[in-house]
């Protein structure tokens, strides 16, 4: 496929995907299949979407394959959520990052398993692994902006930073608001203090969805990985990355629906039991 066919494809996936799923707008809960399903054609098609953008795509075997990887994604994605919303945090966080690594790799035309991304607090660290081909770096690097803005949002509104279950958590002394227990910044959890650990469980299913949607972004400001000559460095800087569909979920989520019919917010209150 040429690059003049692919991009009104892709946008046109990428509106579909901005718009408010109908099942999720009806109510403030939804079943596990639901949730489930949505999963896996949610990051099915947006796989393929990303894939598009970046012209990752010249033929419909190139559509299949990013079409499925993006599926077994989704459905992992789902399972973490739910080993989070079970107390399981860092397996939830686990399988959240193998599932953002395939997406990442299928849709940035590499293998399926080629390099394995550990989000770090500013920088996104993807390891080359023995299935990369010709991998320009051991270590990749990129920065991404808004996360810095996030890091520095969680650390204004909150009193105390600490590692939780593999997390970088914060813990406030006063809720934003009446009746507010905990929020998260990008992938920064707060919790008030002294609130049920169900709060810091809902909080870290935001996270892992922010995890999620920051794999199905789009990302034309970083390089590619693989060396045209020489050998393979040990470390090296990637660029950019923009986060841009999960900015533009929280822009037009926030603008167009009540917090509480909000996908993330429907999925969270529908995976984790309140105390
Ligand atoms: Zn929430």
């Amino acid at each position: 496929m040429n690059k003049k066919k692919t991009w009104p494809i892709a946008w046109l996936l990428a509106a579909w995907l901005l718009l408010p799923k109908p099942c999720l707008q009806a109510e403030h809960s939804v079943s596990e299949r639901t949730i489930a399903m949505g999963n896996v054609i949610g990051c099915s098609v947006s796989t393929l979407a990303r894939g598009l953008i970046q012209g990752k795509v010249h033929g419909l075997k190139d559509a299949a394959r990013l079409l499925a990887y993006g599926a077994a994604s989704g459905y992992g994605f789902y399972h973490a959520k739910k080993q989070a919303a079970a107390g399981h945090a860092l397996a939830g966080l686990l399988l959240t990052n193998l599932s953002a690594s395939v997406v990442d790799n299928i849709s940035s035309g590499e293998g399926p398993l080629s390099y394995l991304g550990f989000p770090l607090p500013l920088f996104c660290l993807r390891v080359a692994t023995p299935l990369a081909r010709r991998p320009g770096a051991l270590l990749n690097f990129a920065f991404s902006p808004r996360d810095l803005i996030n890091l520095l949002q969680a650390l204004g509104k909150s009193d105390r930073v600490m590692l939780r279950d593999g997390l970088l958590a914060f813990e406030a002394n006063h809720p934003l608001q009446w009746n507010v227990r905990g929020w998260t910044y990008g992938i920064y959890p707060t919790v008030v203090k002294g609130k049920p650990g169900s709060v810091f469980r809902h909080e870290t299913v935001h996270v892992l969805q922010g995890l999620q949607l920051i794999a199905l972004s789009p990302e034309p400001f970083l390089k590619g990985h693989r060396r045209r000559e020489g050998s393979m460095k040990i470390a090296s800087f990637c660029g950019f990355r923009l986060h841009s569909l999960a900015l533009a979920n929280d822009l037009v989520l926030t603008l167009l629906l009540p917090h509480e019919k909000n996908w993330k917010e429907v999925e969270a209150r529908s995976l984790v039991v309140p105390e």
